[in-house]
């Protein structure tokens, strides 16, 4: 390895449901009900060619509520990686809570656990790291974890989580219309103009 900086892999957390493709408030059950944001793959594909290794860090309820299957989810994220590598993107891997709020997991955000754990199977620096997500419990969990930065986007859920987060006190680094604005922020972060 010719320079340290090389070895260094730097990983940005996304969110899926809100960042990547259209929320529901009804769930994404099916392979069918899975629609892009505008300009989500694309976001993708930029990240991936500047160096960033990609991870989607999603709590996914419907599990332990019994109203999708795990081969359902799995067809689910498919075509979400599918999609991403046409644009010429790539997600490295993908963490998911499955429990519900009743379960008092560690994994489920704002928990830290699925971070922690994405750490630990890549040996993350957190400090190096970006978390980007559309709620709240996105921007605790990253703050939970040990998330070098924090950035809110607006599709989803971010106007609503923009005052929950003021009223406690969490400004995000960097609060961007979508994950395509956030991208290019964090781009520029690293390797300033
Ligand atoms: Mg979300």
């Amino acid at each position: 390895m010719r320079n340290k900086e090389k070895a260094m892999r730097q990983f940005i957390f996304l969110d899926r449901d809100g960042v990547i493709n259209v929320d529901s408030s009804k769930y994404i059950k099916n392979e069918s009900e899975f629609k892009f944001i505008p300009k989500s793959p694309e976001a993708i594909a930029l990240l991936s060619q500047n160096g960033f290794d990609i991870i989607v860090i999603t709590n996914q309820s419907l599990i332990g509520r019994k109203m999708a299957s795990q081969k359902t989810l799995d067809a689910i994220f498919k075509k979400m990686k599918d999609g991403i590598n046409k644009t010429g993107g790539e997600i490295k891997d993908i963490f998911f809570c499955p429990h519900t709020p009743e379960d008092n997991c560690y994994c489920r955000k704002p928990e830290p656990g699925l971070i922690l754990e994405a750490k630990k199977k890549y040996s993350i620096d957190l400090n190096q790291s970006f978390m980007v997500g559309d709620s709240a419990k996105d921007i605790e969990c990253a703050r939970n974890a040990g998330c070098s930065k924090m950035l809110l986007v607006k599709t989803g859920n971010g106007i609503k989580a923009q005052q929950q987060l003021f009223q406690k006190g969490i400004i995000p680094d960097f609060i961007g219309k979508n994950l395509y604005e956030a991208a290019l922020w964090i781009i520029n972060s690293v390797n300033p103009k």
